[in-house]
């Protein structure tokens, strides 16, 4: 007789021990805590499935993760484990996920008014935050050339750091930024200034998200309604929070009931925005109530490329013993490959990918990882010259460009019109218009209640009048005529359409830009209302108009992933090739000033080489091109030192040559039998 499972019993199956003890855990707080590949997403999926299961409304369920693209990931799971046990319906759309940032958005558009944060509010994405900065810093003369004061970029960086560490601006710069230590007083001067001037502009940047979060669940009545909306509370990727993360959590479930967190110390990439891998270690302490589950078995990677990882991290001064196995003991052991120079790199990749693909893996199995995004341009180049279709993710996104950046810029100054930093980007988009005339036609539109009539009686410069009208025409329309109520693809067809002549004279390359701003269009027809368009993309940009469904590629059904290793975080392929594995990119020389970067550049390496399922390839171009003075000429470059001998006897070494021929490395000789050769030559051996 056979007794059939129940649904429960079925979605438990397919798990190890561990793994379904965390499933099956109860209300008290779990930290799932485990190295690379161990299953710790896939168990997430589970518990929340298994949530489902047991009666769980999705509605009630929140689930943080590092990324829009890793919560649609998750729960594509989630869907996929409940139809394989017999549940059809798609419960798992009600589950209110995605990035601390976007929840923390929607949850303000809804209950912000208890903080008197009005719904119009936009967001600066951290460009139109360095620009608000920039103005700041000028108004308050602190800009001046002499005294040295920090550039904009910086101030901006110091003041995150400050808010997302949750720390004084004196211990920041102490620990942190200390050639800056003597601007403390004007620094604090300045930072005043700058969140005044977001109040006052209405406008939020993107760590005003999370404190506004936090400030929500500080006030007694925004904590009831926010901690009354969740049962369960899970986040993947804990090693990457920060501190104001952490007092989140802590505030949105105070005893740690039906918390799930997960993560792993080893991977730990994000200190650059304060995250802070202490948030795992003192997870016990902040709920004292917690469990602990830990996971070893490795089910993504073969034991040769474990091999190599395990002994990549041990290397690792903070390293917390965690070796990981695998079932899978057979398999190639990873490659260095060494290449002339990086034009000899991007044959070998290309070559090796082509022909992977002839052997049945798809190119979308296959990933190029590198760690700075103008790593892979180069080979971009050659995957275009051979036409091989190709997907970037990670680095400059397409949202970043100035001509996106443009067009966004109408619609959130009609969505907001004390938005002062998009108010002076269109304005001088005009000719003849500059910072001063700007301010003191956003001066008047606040004074006028953000009517645009009152740009109206505005004499503007000959180089511009025949611009004027249209322009406050369409501004007008925008914001509380015809046009506010279209649909937010024809808004952004209207702007397109009005900003065309002035893109063709202030930028470059206008008929590629343009084809950018039709695919922006695209984009927008997926959205219901402009304000929630704008709030997505600028907080979780597409990175490429590759990544909105290109149509001038209607045929391309399968592309190489191309990606930065930030943006690799949590993800595995058949095939990855780690890209420039050389002193100076791996680690980065911008992030070699202190030990502790250092060992971050180690766990991001990690973070690359565990990403492989079966085959790993540690690219090595000989020579590389490097800036000497003014001019770029060639230059020898050596493997990367997270690559040491101990390491190195994992990985088989091949020399490759373009013409087709790859041979082995010869052996580095020991020097004893350097010795046992010279005694061969008298007569010993
Ligand atoms: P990372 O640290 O990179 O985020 P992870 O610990 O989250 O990795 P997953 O991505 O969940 O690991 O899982 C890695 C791979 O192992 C996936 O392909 C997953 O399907 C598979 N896997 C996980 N658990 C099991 C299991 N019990 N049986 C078979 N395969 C499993
Ligand atoms: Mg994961």
């Amino acid at each position: 007789m056979t007794v059939s499972k129940t649904p429960s019993d079925a979605l438990l199956a397919e798990l190890n021990e561990a793994q379904q003890q965390a499933v099956r855990h109860g209300d008290s707080p779990l930290l799932i805590v485990a190295g690379a590949g161990t299953g710790k997403t896939t168990t997430l999926a589970h518990r929340v499935a298994w949530q489902i299961l047991q009666g769980t409304s999705p509605r009630r369920i929140l689930l943080l993760t590092f990324s829009r693209r890793a919560a649609a990931e998750m729960l594509r799971r989630v869907d996929d484990i409940l139809q394989a046990v017999g549940k059809t319906s798609r419960e798992s759309a009600n589950v209110f996920g995605g990035t601390f940032h976007s929840v923390a958005l929607r949850l303000l558009r809804r209950y912000g008014e208890v903080l008197g944060l009005g719904a119009e509010f936009t967001i600066l994405d951290r460009g139109d935050a360095e620009d608000l900065m920039n103005v700041v810093r000028t108004d308050l003369n602190l800009s001046d050339g002499k005294r040295r004061f920090p550039l904009k970029g910086t101030c901006l960086a110091i003041y995150s750091r400050c808010v997302n560490r949750s720390a004084p601006l004196k211990t920041v710069l102490t620990e942190d930024f200390p050639t800056h230590l003597s601007h403390e007083a004007n620094l604090g001067r300045l930072f005043t200034a700058y969140t005044e001037r977001k109040e006052s502009h209405v406008v939020l940047d993107y760590d005003d998200l999370l404190v506004f979060w936090l400030a929500l669940l500080e006030n007694p009545q925004g904590a009831e309604v926010v901690r009354g909306l969740f049962d369960r509370v899970h986040v993947d990727e804990y090693q990457d929070t920060n501190v104001l993360q952490s007092q989140i959590l802590k505030r949105l479930v105070p005893d740690g009931t039906g918390l799930t967190v997960v993560g792993d110390d080893s991977q730990s990439i994000y200190s650059f925005r304060a995250a802070t891998v202490r948030n795992i270690l003192d997870f016990p302490e902040d709920f004292p109530d917690s469990s602990i589950v830990t996971l070893e078995q490795n089910y993504r990677s073969t034991q040769p490329i474990l091999d190599a990882t395990n002994r990549v991290i041990t290397e690792s001064t903070e390293w917390h013993a965690k070796k990981l196995w695998s079932e899978r003991t057979h398999g190639v052991r990873p490659q260095v490959i060494r290449c002339a120079d990086e034009e000899s790199q991007s044959s070998f990749v290309i070559e090796q990918v082509l022909n992977a693909r002839e052997e049945g893996v798809r190119l979308q199995d296959q990933a190029v990882l590198f760690r700075s995004s103008y790593h892979s341009a180069g080979l971009e180049l050659e995957l275009t010259r051979r036409n091989v279709p190709y997907r970037k993710y990670g680095g400059l996104k397409f949202i970043e460009s100035a001509h996106v950046k443009d067009l966004l810029a109408y619609l959130r100054l009609a969505e907001n019109p004390r938005d002062i930093v998009a108010g002076t980007r269109v304005l001088c988009l005009l000719p003849g218009i500059g910072n001063a005339r700007a301010g003191r036609l956003m001066e008047s539109l606040r004074d006028a209640n953000g009517s645009f009539a009152a740009w109206r009686e505005f004499k503007a410069p000959a180089s511009t009048r025949g611009q004027w009208e249209p322009f406050v025409k369409l501004l007008d329309e925008l914001s509380s005529g015809p046009l506010l109520e279209s649909s937010v693809a024809t808004q952004v067809e209207r702007v397109r359409t009005f900003y065309k002549p002035l893109l063709e004279d202030a930028h470059d390359h206008a008929a590629v830009r343009m084809r950018d701003l039709e695919q922006l269009e695209i984009l927008a027809a997926r959205y219901a209302d402009r304000a929630s368009f704008l709030a997505e993309v600028t907080l979780d940009p597409p990175s490429s108009t590759a990544e909105l469904g290109d149509p001038a590629a209607p045929d391309e059904d399968d592309w190489l992933v191309l990606s930065t290793i930030h943006s690799a975080k949590g993800l595995e392929w058949d095939s990855v090739f780690v890209l420039q594995a050389i002193e100076g990119s791996i680690p980065s020389e911008m992030a070699t000033g202190s030990p502790e970067q250092i060992e971050e550049e180690r766990r991001l390496f990690y973070v690359a080489l565990t990403r492989g399922k079966n085959n790993l390839f540690v690219c090595h171009p000989q020579r590389i091109m490097g800036q000497r003075n003014q001019f770029f000429a060639p230059s020898f470059s050596r493997l990367t030192p997270f690559v040491s001998d101990e390491v190195r006897s994992t990985f088989d070494e091949i020399v490759y040559s373009p013409e087709g021929h790859t041979d082995a490395a010869p052996k580095p000789e020991s020097s004893q039998s350097v010795r046992s050769r010279l005694n061969s030559l008298w007569g010993e051996n």
